[in-house]
C-alpha cells in the first residue's frame, strides 16, 4: 500500500528509464545470507515484480531509497530463473549480434556465482557461462541444416591493466581462417589464444585450464581473482548454407573485480596500484556505458584495458546486460548504495529517495 503509492509517483521517471537504455539492460541480483549469517540484519524492504528494489538501512531513519531496473532477482532465484532472462540476449549471438553481459558488485555480492556457479559438477549449479555456451551448441545443432556454425573461446584476465591469456597453455589453439586474431571488425581479444569448441565438455575442459591459470602467481585465488576481471569471450560464426553469406557474432562474459572502495589511508604499495586500477577501470566502463545510454557523440572506449577489449560488443548495435550483485546485509549497506547508485547512472536515470507514506 505505502509502496504502491510511491511506485505510482514515481511512474512517470520509470518510462523515462526504459526509453533512455536502449540496447542497456540492467538486472540486480540479491544473493541470500549465508550459513552463519541467519541473525543479520537486512537493506532490502521490497522487490516488486517489474524491477523495483527499495533500500534502507534499519539503524538509520529516512534513508530508504528506491530503484528501478529492468528486473530484480530475490535471494531465492535459482540458477535457472537467472538465466532465463539472460537468454534471448545470449542467442541474438547467433543471428549476427555482438552482446556484452557482465556482472558488477562488491567481493562476496556473488558475481563468480552468477556467472560461473558454485561449481562444475552439478548442472543445477552451472552459471550464465555454462548454460550460455551449452544454450549455444543447442540451438546451432537445431539449425544445423540451415546454418552451419562454428564456436570459438578465448579467456583473458585483466590485472592491473594487463591482459593475460589464460588459456595459452591449452593445446587446442587455433590462430588459422576465421579464428584469426586480425578480425577487421576487432572482434577477437587481440594476443590471446582461440580455442574452438564443438560441446559442453570442450567448454569446460577450457575453463578448467583457465580457472587453474588464474590462480598461478597468487597468494589466494580469491584475493587475486577478486582484485582482476575476467572475459570469456564466445565467437561465433555462421555460415548459411542457402545464400552463402556468413554472420558473425561475439558473446562477452565478464566478471568484474569487486566494486568496494579501498580507504586510501589504510592501503599502500600493490595493493594501493590494483586499487587505483580497478577504480580507474570500472568507472571508465561506467563513462563508457553511461556515453551510450546518453548517445554521446564521443565514446570513451579507450581509457581503459578493459573498455578496449569489450569495445565490439559496447555499443552499436551490440546488447549489454548488466548484471548488478547485492549483498542483503546491513554492514553492506555503504557498498550496496555505491553498487547501485553506479547501476543508475549506468542506466541514465537517477530516481533519488523514495518517499514514505507512513
Ligand atoms: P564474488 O564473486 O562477488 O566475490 P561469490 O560469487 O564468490 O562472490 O559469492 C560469495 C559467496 O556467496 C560464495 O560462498 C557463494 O557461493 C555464495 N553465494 C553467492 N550467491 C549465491 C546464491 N545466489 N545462492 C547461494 N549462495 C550464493
Amino acid at each position: 500500500e505505502n509502496y504502491h503509492a510511491v511506485l505510482i509517483e514515481n511512474r512517470k521517471l520509470y518510462n523515462e528509464v526504459q526509453d533512455l537504455k536502449g540496447n542497456i539492460r540492467v538486472y540486480c541480483r540479491i544473493r541470500p545470507f549465508l550459513p552463519g549469517q541467519s541473525r543479520k540484519q537486512t537493506t532490502i524492504e521490497y522487490i516488486g515484480e517489474n524491477g523495483e528494489l527499495v533500500i534502507a538501512n534499519p539503524s538509520k531513519q529516512g534513508s530508504r531509497r528506491l530503484f528501478k531496473f529492468n528486473k530484480v532477482f530475490s535471494p531465492a532465484a535459482t540458477q535457472e530463473e537467472v538465466f532465463l532472462d539472460t537468454q534471448p540476449l545470449i542467442r541474438s549471438v547467433l543471428d549476427g549480434y555482438n552482446v556484452c553481459i557482465f556482472a558488477y558488485g562488491q567481493t562476496g555480492s556473488g558475481k563468480t556465482y552468477t556467472m560461473s556457479g558454485p561449481s562444475l559438477s552439478s548442472t543445477m549449479d552451472w552459471g550464465v557461462n555454462y548454460r550460455a555456451l551449452n544454450d549455444l551448441f543447442q540451438i546451432s545443432e537445431a539449425r544445423r541444416s540451415s546454418i552451419s556454425y562454428e564456436v570459438g573461446v578465448q579467456m583473458v584476465e585483466i590485472y592491473n591493466e594487463q591482459v593475460r591469456d589464460l588459456l595459452s597453455s591449452a593445446s587446442t589453439q587455433k590462430r588459422l581462417g576465421i579464428w584469426n586474431t586480425a578480425q577487421p571488425n576487432g572482434l577477437a581479444v587481440p594476443d590471446a589464444s582461440m580455442h574452438p569448441v564443438k560441446s559442453t565438455s570442450d567448454v569446460l575442459q577450457l575453463m578448467n585450464i583457465g580457472l587453474t591459470n588464474r590462480a598461478v602467481g597468487a597468494t589466494a585465488l580469491n584475493e587475486r581473482s577478486s582484485r582482476s576481471h575476467s572475459v570469456l569471450t564466445v565467437h561465433v560464426r555462421g555460415m548459411d548454407l542457402k545464400t552463402d553469406t556468413v554472420l558473425r557474432g561475439c558473446l562477452h562474459l565478464v566478471d568484474l573485480a569487486g566494486s568496494e572502495r579501498v580507504d586510501r589511508s589504510e592501503a599502500t604499495g600493490d595493493r594501493l596500484r590494483e586499487a587505483q586500477h580497478i577504480n580507474k577501470s570500472l568507472s571508465a566502463l561506467g563513462d563508457v556505458i553511461f556515453a551510450l545510454a546518453q548517445k554521446n557523440a564521443h565514446v570513451p572506449y579507450r581509457n581503459s584495458k578493459l573498455t578496449q577489449v569489450l569495445q565490439s560488443s559496447l555499443g552499436g548495435q551490440a546488447k549489454t546486460l548488466m548484471l548488478v550483485q547485492l549483498n542483503p546485509d546491513v554492514e553492506s549497506y555503504g557498498e550496496t548504495i555505491s553498487t547501485l547508485k553506479f547501476a543508475e547512472r549506468v542506466s541514465g536515470v537517477e530516481l533519488g529517495a523514495a518517499r514514505s507514506n507512513k
